[in-house]
């Protein structure tokens, strides 16, 4: 899925909320890089909540056609969403995964080495256009006047394929990257592993379908995929096993509800929602996106944590194709989490701009 380019026009799209603090510590992050990477150019753009305020639509038709026109790549920051159904809004990072066809959610939960906790360097790879999130609910009465109400959930081959595609790809990619010189130290040693999650042996149609899509992918590639390690995992063990023994994960790839939730699950682990970063990709646009929210409660005092957001940076990079850059901005992260310099989140008392200055210092 590496598309390398000659030009690196990234869309920026702070939205709302600590989104507008920790995007810039992403960008200048990526300046910082020099010649790692082509020289890049950072094009503001306008989507969220306070947009909508403003000017009535949460993601303008003009910030589509620029994402798609010009740009290379996007970082989205956070939307705030009221917590009441407002006429005429909609999540704009819902929509924008559409337009841009980004039918992966991409999530790489890691722990660093030399820190307390347990050993984390998995990725969680979610279906993002299927599943039971077709929302095709229904409610009815029922004679005996109590209600019934039913989802339908769709699997599709077609969609089922090209994550497990992505998910085998990327499973080598990572070895790939774990083997170039200056790569950072990671707690996966092992061989490529993706592991399938699914809950087959209830939902067999299904699930069934979904786990028969990857294991057909892997058959029909046997030479290009054949370094790379096959498992599978009921969804519930998958919980039990992550939380117990989350050291034995590589790549986990999930349809949209399951990967929803295991995602989150796996954040836990590695003890700030400020410090895990996403890719939403699909084959040809990849935008990145830390996977905190807007925090209203510390919006403005400069404390977020600008990781999530670095993290997001490196992972687009390195979807790219320009490994050493993100091996760079990795090494360099991982050198100031072990430092101590730390945002409130993680139990310190620095800035969101001296984290940043930290790691740029590292870089
Ligand atoms: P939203 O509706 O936008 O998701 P939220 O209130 O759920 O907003 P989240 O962003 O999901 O807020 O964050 C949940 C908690 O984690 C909040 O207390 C928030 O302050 C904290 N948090 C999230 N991201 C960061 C970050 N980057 N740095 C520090 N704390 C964070
Ligand atoms: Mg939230």
């Amino acid at each position: 899925a590496a598309l390398k380019r000659t030009s690196l026009k990234i869309g920026m799209i702070p939205a709302d909320g600590i989104g507008k603090e920790v995007l810039p510590a992403a960008q200048r992050v990526i300046e910082a890089l020099g010649s790692a990477i082509p020289k890049p150019e950072f094009i503001p753009l306008a989507a969220g909540w306070e947009e909508f305020n403003k000017n009535g639509k949460a993601l303008p038709d003009e910030t589509v056609r620029v994402l798609k026109e010009e740009c290379d790549a996007a970082m989205f920051g956070s939307v705030s969403s009221p917590s009441h159904k407002v006429p005429g809004y909609s999540s704009p990072i819902v929509a924008l995964r559409k337009h841009l066809d980004l039918y992966a959610n991409v999530r790489p939960v890691q722990s660093v080495s030399g820190t307390p906790g347990p050993d984390v360097n998995m990725v969680i790879v979610r279906e993002n256009t299927e599943c039971l999130y077709v929302k095709r609910e229904e409610i009815k009465d029922l004679p005996d006047g109590s209600k019934i109400a039913i989802a339908e959930r769709q699997i599709t081959s077609t969609a089922s394929e090209r994550i497990a595609k992505l998910a085998f790809e990327l499973a080598l990619r990572r070895g790939a990257e774990r083997a170039t010189p200056g790569a950072p130290e990671t707690f996966w040693k092992g061989p490529p592993q993706v592991t399938i999650v699914h809950k087959s042996n209830v939902l067999a149609v299904t699930d069934g379908l979904f786990r028969e899509s990857a294991r057909k992918v892997y058959e029909e590639n046997k030479d290009r995929y054949s370094g790379v390690k096959v498992n599978e995992q009921l969804v519930d063990s998958f919980v039990y096993r992550a939380f117990r023994e989350p050291e034995i994960f590589d790549v986990c790839v999930a349809p949209n509800l399951y990967g929803d939730i295991i995602s989150d699950g796996a954040a836990a682990l590695v003890g700030s929602l400020g410090l895990v970063p996403s890719v939403n990709a699909g084959d040809n646009f990849v935008m990145g996106e830390p996977v905190h929210g807007s925090a209203p409660d510390i919006e403005g005092k400069n404390i977020a944590n600008p990781i999530a957001s670095i993290r997001s940076a490196a992972l687009l990079l390195s979807w790219l194709g320009y490994t050493d850059a993100a091996n760079r901005i990795n090494v360099a992260v991982d050198n100031v989490i072990r430092s101590g310099i730390a945002t409130p989140d993680l139990g310190g008392k620095n800035s969101t701009t001296e984290v940043t200055d930290a790691i740029l210092k590292n870089l």
